[in-house]
């Protein structure tokens, strides 16, 4: 049945995410504070509001997809914020990449408020925004989740309840910590095979089918023409920013301090993304980092 949907973040993951709710036949309320963005989710169906109040009004379920916790928290909890607007038969999921101490800071405002709360980070991109393929990775109550499940459904290829409140985050964290090291791991070995006089195309192929492969391998492979979902054929433009991957290592990091946990390999990545940001590439794709590897960075 066709659900109403207030939708708080409508930027290059929450346009195409509320596109495709819309497509499937949901009402979606959406609030931004960016004009692109307003017109953006505009053009996909969604009827956009003036402010947080007016897109949560009458809303079944809220989401909210912003850029980090101190903007989830304000939204949700600030004054005229989703808790203080929202009817509280409302569910609110929050699908920001945020730290786990707000996401559970976040859990215990809404359920002080009376409502039913979920973090639920995607992984996917962009391009799995767009085509509604997403990996939702859920924490909360899952008989939340359940009620929340048909709309999740339209945005996701699969979805995981990765157990109680932050869990959600916790493991998106990991994920994406995991992958910043696959990234430089494959940054390193695509230009030592380069130079130790291998064909790229044949190194790739090979180590796809060995124990050298990965996600960012397969996918993210940056050398030219090697494999077209790479996004050093498009001199990096769009993809995973840098900013994005650095915040979330970041995040892994503190979560490594306050679990006692070493993450050396973590920590020699971020450092790499602070050279990235330091050079002005924050928005440039993350595979960028191959150019701290091959030298071609100026340096
Ligand atoms: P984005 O910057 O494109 O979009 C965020 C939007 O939030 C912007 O349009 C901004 O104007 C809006 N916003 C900020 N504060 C606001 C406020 N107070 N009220 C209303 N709107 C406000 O970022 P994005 O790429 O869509 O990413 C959103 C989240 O999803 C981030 O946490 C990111 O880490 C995560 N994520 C991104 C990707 C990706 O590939 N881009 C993939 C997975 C997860």
């Amino acid at each position: 049945p066709a659900m109403n949907i207030g939708w708080i973040g409508l930027g290059n993951m929450g346009a195409p995410m509320t596109a495709n709710l819309v497509a499937a036949g949901h009402r979606v309320k959406g609030f931004d504070l960016s004009e692109p963005a307003r017109a953006a989710a505009a053009a996909g169906g969604v009827t956009v509001v003036e402010s947080v109040a007016d897109a949560v009004a009458d809303a079944d379920l809220i989401f909210t997809m912003l850029p980090a916790g101190q903007h989830a928290k304000a939204v949700i909890t600030g004054a005229d914020g989703v808790l203080a607007s929202a009817p509280q038969t409302a569910v609110v999921i929050d699908s920001s990449t945020i730290d786990i101490d707000t996401a559970r800071e976040l859990h215990n405002a809404a359920a002080g408020a009376g409502f039913r709360f979920l973090d639920a980070p995607v992984s996917g991109g962009v391009s799995g925004a767009a085509a509604g393929t997403l990996t939702f990775m859920v924490g909360g109550d899952a008989d939340v989740l359940d009620v929340a499940r048909p709309a999740i459904e339209v945005m996701a290829g699969k979805i995981f309840h990765c157990g109680g409140p932050g869990n959600g985050q916790a493991a998106k964290i990991t994920n994406n910590m995991m992958l910043g090291i696959c990234l430089q791991a494959t940054c390193e070995g695509a230009v030592l095979a380069e130079r130790l006089g291998l064909d790229a195309q044949t190194f790739y192929q090979l180590a796809s089918v060995s124990s050298g492969d990965s996600w960012a391998l397969r996918t993210w492979y940056p050398i030219a023409g090697v494999t077209d979902t790479a996004a050093v054929n498009r001199d990096f433009e769009g993809g995973f920013a840098t900013a994005l991957l650095r915040k979330d290592i970041g995040l892994a990091l503190q979560a490594g301090d306050t679990t006692g946990t070493p993450l050396a390999f973590a920590q020699a990545v971020s450092d790499r993304l602070d050279q990235l940001v330091e050079k002005g590439w924050e928005n440039k794709d993350c595979a960028i980092m191959v150019r701290l590897v091959d030298g071609s960075d100026g340096s």
